[in-house]
């Protein structure tokens, strides 16, 4: 049976499978609508999510609010989650084993959820959900299928404010995801499923 949002919560409540249990804050479990179209997945909490127990609240999070307005969404309409649920300290990469014993979490999270569009911000999301050793770089612009999902790797918000090149990148990601929003809603009203 699928579990939901609120049994996968009370499951991860008090985790300590792995070292990050040691110095989190708080355990970031994920933020939104539990009917959401669209799932967005980070990497980790940074140092405003481990204290604020939300995902993208930082200046990450302020961006991102930014960039959903161009696919056509607000921040209400989507759920957001992490591959990792506590905050590697001084934000370092998650380590495999870490990704290992907390994405089953994840995993039920998106069943509960059961999204049409995965989008996977950064490289440890997109490497996770693809399940590729390929850099977000040369993943990016495209939608890829991941059994019934369509997922669209677009670079981490955190990247883009470091390296402003990246901006106009992340414009057109978002963009595409509106025009996929749209076909994807279109098929199904004429499917009669809308
Ligand atoms: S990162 Fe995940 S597996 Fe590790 S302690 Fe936190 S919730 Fe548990």
């Amino acid at each position: 049976m699928t579990k939901t949002l609120t049994d996968i919560q009370a499951e991860l409540a008090g985790c300590r499978r792995c070292e990050l249990c040691e110095t989190r804050t708080n355990i970031v479990f994920g933020v939104g609508n539990p009917q959401a179209e669209v799932l967005f997945i980070g990497e980790a909490p940074g140092k405003q999510e481990d204290l604020g127990a939300e995902p993208f609240i930082g200046a990450a999070g302020q961006y991102l609010n930014t960039l959903l307005a161009l696919a056509g969404l607000t921040r209400e309409e989507i759920y957001i989650a992490n591959v990792l649920k506590c905050r590697p300290p001084l934000n370092r990469d998650p380590h495999p084993s870490e990704i290992e014993v907390c994405t089953p979490y994840l995993r039920d999270q998106v069943r509960a959820i059961n999204p049409d569009v995965l989008v996977t911000l950064g490289n440890f999301a997109t490497r996770f959900i693809l399940q590729t050793d390929r850099g977000i770089t040369g993943l990016r612009g495209q939608i890829h299928l991941t059994g019934r999902f369509s997922v669209l790797p677009i670079f981490h918000p955190a990247a883009a404010i470091y390296d402003h090149s990246k901006g106009p990148l992340m414009e057109d990601d978002f963009r595409l995801l509106g025009r996929l929003l749209e076909k994807r809603r279109a098929e199904k009203t004429e499917r009669g499923l809308a």
